[in-house]
């Protein structure tokens, strides 16, 4: 076990929009049931790309480190902590914390609970050598797998597999994926899992031809008309969005057939509008979808063990953050980023 440093090199935001400060910082402590773990990865997430550009409040002062999906091993315990020793392998996903006893935690749906506190965003994050997670929401990572491969499994990842989760797909159904980046690629393994037929919807030919490969049985142009393309193959049974775009919006509404479920996880900055009527006659419905359960994380790294999920990653120095989110914000990436702490 590694003698613990005071001190370690941590990303911060100082201002929305600055480039991130590498700067030396104190290494954390852990407090009441926390774990404290040396990073070796992180992946770059959209959400912290929105953070950064102040798209989203932050409900603390700057600066602070984002960051929320962390794999690294704990290297100290604070008190209370039962379960897990140093050394564990673990990972750090986006949720920090629930309040543990609401009527969303009881009846599985613990993500949504209205005092749900987030990494990154609430407590610092793992873009840096060391953070703190608490130990009821670390993650068991398997030894066998590539720490850059399971990085993003801990955000992109499950939140796919939670989206997917709640379509409840049947064999030889019709899905749309809109959006075939980082979470879109999960989705269209997952569904392909499922046994369903994928259609992915992208504006890039390279993210489109990369779909094809990770299953898609159709790549779809989404400068054409994905809509009429989609209803010459029979109509969606179900459409997710991950289209960081409200443009998407209308391209999914002709996309689905009746009675279609349309799974929301993306969050363009513009409103989405409809007309009553487009959902009611067509009996749609609309789900929301955010993060993933423990349960749900579990799972994703069960498929990941067995070989049944790929990730598409990049890793990128740690010297090198801020090049990775100003690649991240062109839209200039094919996966995902992931940080290199080690
Ligand atoms: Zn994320």
């Amino acid at each position: 076990m590694p003698v613990l440093s005071d001190t370690m090199t941590a990303a911060f935001m100082t201002a929305p929009g600055a480039p991130l400060r590498l700067a030396d910082a104190p290494v954390p402590r852990p407090g009441v049931g926390e774990l404290l773990v040396r990073i070796e990865v992180c992946g770059l997430c959209h959400t912290d790309l929105h953070y950064w550009k102040g798209d989203y409040p932050l409900p603390r002062a700057l600066p602070v480190v984002l960051g929320h999906e962390g794999i690294g091993r704990v290297v100290a315990v604070g008190t209370g902590v039962t379960r897990i020793e140093p050394g564990a392998r673990v990972g750090i996903g986006f949720v920090y914390g629930t309040c543990g006893h609401c009527r969303e935690r009881m009846s599985g749906h613990e993500t949504h609970c209205g005092e749900v506190t987030s990494t990154g965003v609430h407590v610092n994050g793992c873009f840096a050598e060391y953070a703190v997670l608490r130990e009821d929401w670390a993650t068991a990572i398997p030894e066998e797998l590539d720490a850059a491969a399971a990085a993003p499994l801990l955000c992109a990842g499950v939140a796919a597999y939670s989206a997917v989760r709640k379509a409840k797909l049947e064999p030889g159904e019709l899905v749309a994926v809109f959006g075939a980046g980082g979470l879109g690629s999960y989705a269209i393994q997952l569904a392909k899992l499922s046994g369903a037929r994928v259609a992915a919807v992208d504006v890039s030919a390279e993210k489109l031809a990369h779909a094809r490969k990770l299953g898609a049985d159709y790549g779809i142009s989404a400068l054409g008309d994905p809509g009429a393309e989609i209803q010459a193959l029979g109509g969606a049974d179900a459409c997710f969005n991950f289209a960081p775009v409200a443009s998407s919006w209308r391209q999914v509404l002709a996309a689905a057939r009746a009675r279609a479920r349309i799974v929301l996880v993306s969050l363009p900055t513009d409103p989405l509008t409809f007309e009553a009527s487009e959902v009611i006659e067509a009996g749609l419905r609309i789900t929301g979808s955010a993060d993933g359960t423990r349960l749900e994380l579990r799972r994703i790294m069960d498929l990941a063990r067995a070989g049944k999920i790929e990730s598409i990653v990049e890793t990128v120095p740690f010297a090198d953050i801020d090049t990775a989110f100003a690649r991240l914000a062109n839209g200039a990436v094919q996966g995902r980023l992931v940080i290199d702490m080690r």
